[in-house]
């Protein structure tokens, strides 16, 4: 069931929240000990479940009443463990909840679990957790994408309606591609990232998972707006989002150029083109944009999001957070602490990220890389001039199998090609299921202008009645 139907059933007295939840569980029980989205459940769901009745026969408005919703793993829960599935926060439970878990709660949401993710987001595929892959439920032997892959698996499964993931360099949208889920990561600063763990804080924002625009734009609007808690939250009223498909036609469509013209699979380049179709019978305008800095966006976003790992992640060392190593004295303790904590790529990454901050090598590559940084977000302005919205694809293939690019990073990295330039330049951004490869699901992704996110969800609404929801399936498990 969607959360719009849940939500509205519920209100109306026709669905007990205990039943959503229980219907939630039970698809859980059967699905996931193959498909791994989630690495705890919430022993409070059933209570928080029943209170959602109550809160209702109090005259409470609940625009989520009794909506089962998957929260990522580096989001702050209250009373319930906060990996980051990495061995350092093996056994760390937050004393707070993250504002977006606070207002899911307010708005009678029921948190059924946590879901798995790269260590500390860092990755492509879900492979880089300490407890083990999860699975893509269109085919388990590849990977659902990363590093929200398991809030992304968790919805395309049907185990949840609605999910949060975090996005620094396309961690919602690429997997939300590679599962046939939709994928919303909206402007740096609308949704509060206090109580998100920290990987690269100029880019991180936290993103939403839904299987219909209308369900991603009842989570998203909850989720939005100031919180005087998050020093990046922008002031700016968040309106709610009401998708409306008739504002679509009429708006101009840039195709990035640098995007579609090599080494997308072609699976991928028929999507886009049939996508262009649909939208154009429907009144939308395409023309072609180019956007030339974005080839040096990969490694632009590579400096910039390693050299703040490093940083952020120098809080993990024994003495204020997390998993503590047997020591002799203190400096044993973080060595040993760090040494044993983290996993190959999170140690990469902050080796990667001490280099190019490192005196001698700054200026050669974090600074270029800022310069980098202000390039692409001109370019992106410019193009802003000419058209509503930019398309390009998602990712440059389907989901890939498990095991194809743990030994080589670069390859890895490479799966981000096309969402790190969004990071870099803060804007809005949406992954929309738009055709299958071999079976597998293809997504196209929409980017706005800054603060433009109603006209990412009226397009997004559009394709979706055009198509009737054709590429929107809940993924065929059994
Ligand atoms: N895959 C990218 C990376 O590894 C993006 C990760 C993310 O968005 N959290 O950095």
């Amino acid at each position: 069931m969607y959360a719009t139907e849940i939500a509205e059933k519920v209100r109306r007295g026709e669905l007990d929240p205990l039943a959503a939840l229980e219907s939630a569980l039970e698809r859980m029980a059967r699905h996931d000990g193959l498909i791994h989205a989630f690495l705890q459940q919430n022993p409070a769901a059933r209570d928080e479940a029943a209170r959602v009745r109550e809160r209702l026969d109090g005259g409470e408005e609940l625009p989520l009443a009794g909506v089962p919703v998957a929260v990522k793993d580096n989001i702050s829960t209250r009373g319930l463990r906060t990996t980051c599935a990495s061995a350092v926060l093996r056994e760390f439970v937050p004393p707070y909840d993250a504002t977006v878990v606070e207002r899911l709660r307010a708005a009678g949401a029921v948190i059924v679990g946590k879901t798995n993710l790269d260590e500390f987001a860092m990755g492509s595929s879900t492979e880089y957790s300490h407890f083990g892959p999860t699975r893509n439920p269109w085919d388990p032997e590849r990977a659902p994408g990363g590093s929200s892959g398991g809030s992304a698996a968790a919805v395309a499964a049907g185990m949840v309606p609605v999910a949060l993931g975090s996005d620094t360099g396309g961690s919602v949208r690429q997997p939300a591609a590679f599962t046939g889920t939709l994928g919303f990561k909206p402007t740096y600063g609308r949704i509060s990232r206090f109580g998100l763990v920290a990987f690269a804080s100029s880019l991180d924002q936290i993103g939403t998972f839904a299987r219909s625009t209308a369900d991603l734009a009842l989570i998203s609007s909850v989720l939005m707006g100031h919180d005087p808690r998050d020093a990046t939250s922008l002031e700016e009223p968040a309106p709610r989002l009401e998708p409306n498909p008739e504002a679509a036609r009429g708006l101009v469509l840039g195709v990035v150029r640098e995007t579609v013209q090599e080494g997308n699979s072609p699976g991928v380049t028929a999507a886009l083109a049939a996508f262009r179709e649909r939208l154009e019978a429907e009144g939308v305008r395409f023309v072609e944009v180019s956007l030339p800095s974005l080839r040096y966006a990969l490694a632009a976003y590579y400096l910039v999001a390693t050299a703040e790992a490093s940083s952020n992640l120098a809080r993990y060392d024994g003495v204020h957070y997390g998993s503590r190593a047997a020591a002799a004295n203190v400096r044993e303790l973080m060595k040993k602490t760090r040494e044993q904590g983290f996993g190959p790529e999170v140690k990469r990454r902050i080796l990667m990220g001490t280099f190019s901050l490192s005196s001698g090598y700054y200026d050669a590559y974090y600074g270029r890389a800022l310069k980098v940084r202000r390039l692409i977000a001109a370019e992106f302005a410019r193009a802003f001039e000419e058209v509503d919205l930019l398309l390009t694809p998602t990712s440059p293939t389907p989901a890939f199998p498990l095991g194809s690019k743990t030994d080589d990073p670069m390859e890895m990295y490479l799966s981000d090609v096309d969402t790190v330039a969004v990071n870099l330049a803060g804007l809005p951004a949406l992954s929309i299921p738009a055709g299958f490869e071999e079976g597998l699901p293809v997504g196209a992704q929409l980017i706005a202008p800054p603060l433009a996110e109603q006209r990412l969800f009226d397009a997004a609404a559009l394709f979706e009645a055009a198509t009737e929801g054709a590429f929107l399936q809940t993924a065929p498990l059994e």
